[in-house]
């Protein structure tokens, strides 16, 4: 589903992701792990091109994009706004349109860049606020909400897109610990239900439940990949033994 080969990003002399390759298999769920700094986030915004490779390739089911430096030719805005959409992306701070209602926030996406109607995609969002809980916060704006809430509703537009990838940056980091829980249940969910998902977390727990995989990196490489399990309970590589000590 997710298929990454020799990514590499510098931002002037600070070279952030060194020759990054993995395959994300349909269905799969893999955390990202590492120290503050290691590239987790870079390596994100590459996968949903909000920040553009120097080289490599990366392919999102059948949208591939092949970074050559300075020769590397982007698609039209169009093109990448559904390139964009097909890796739906949820952040540390939900970046929530504050003007419009709940509801409005998750139909704009299908309604500009996908052109589904207006009747569709309310009906879409709709369901999807079920989904996630929120039925009866439909007509309410972003600043009535809690950050929970907002979180939930920001996972509800992501997947208005109907994105074949979820991608999430330390989604609960800025949450009240009693707050959670509910967006963590929404990404269980999704688990279950089979989205492919690749997640930068800090609950050590949640990531050992839910996902098959751990990449751990370090200074913009790969330190060590495998079963979530095997890499959280017996890490081989005293960096990520050290990271790991943290949590337990
Ligand atoms: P954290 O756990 O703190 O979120 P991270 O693993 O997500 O860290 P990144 O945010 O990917 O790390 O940052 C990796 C490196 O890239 C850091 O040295 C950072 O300063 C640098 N970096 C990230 N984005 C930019 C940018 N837009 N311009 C310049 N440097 C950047
Ligand atoms: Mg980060």
């Amino acid at each position: 589903m997710i298929e990454i080969t020799g990514l590499r990003k510098s931002f002037g002399d600070n070279i952030v992701l060194k020759d990054i390759s993995m395959r994300i298999s349909k269905g799969s769920v893999v955390a990202l792990l590492g120290p503050s700094g290691s590239g987790k986030s870079t390596l994100l915004r590459c996968v949903n091109l909000l920040t553009i490779p120097d080289l490599g390739s990366v392919r999102v089911g059948t949208h591939q994009m092949t970074y050559s430096g300075a020769a590397t030719r982007l698609p039209g805005d169009r093109a990448l706004a559904r390139f964009r959409a097909n890796t739906g992306m949820v952040f540390q701070h939900f970046n929530l349109f504050a003007h419009m209602t709940v509801l409005q926030n998750v139909m704009e996406g299908p309604v500009t860049v996908l052109r589904t109607s207006k009747a569709v995609a309310r009906e879409q969002a709709q369901a999807l606020l079920a989904k996630v809980g929120l039925s009866g916060k439909a007509n309410q704006h972003p600043s009535q909400l809690s950050g929970g809430q907002k979180q939930r509703v920001a996972i509800a537009r992501a997947l208005a897109m109907q994105p074949q990838v979820m991608l999430f940056d330390e989604v609960t980091s800025a949450l009240d610990p009693e707050l959670v829980g509910e967006v963590l249940g929404v990404i269980r969910d999704l688990a279950k239900d089979g989205m492919t998902m690749i997640l930068v977390t800090h609950e050590m727990a949640f990531a050992r439940e839910v996902a098959d995989q751990v990449v751990f990196m370090r200074e913009g490489m790969v330190l060590e990949s495998g079963p979530a399990k095997d890499i959280i309970d017996n890490p081989q590589h005293s960096a990520t033994q050290q990271f790991f000590a943290r949590y337990h």
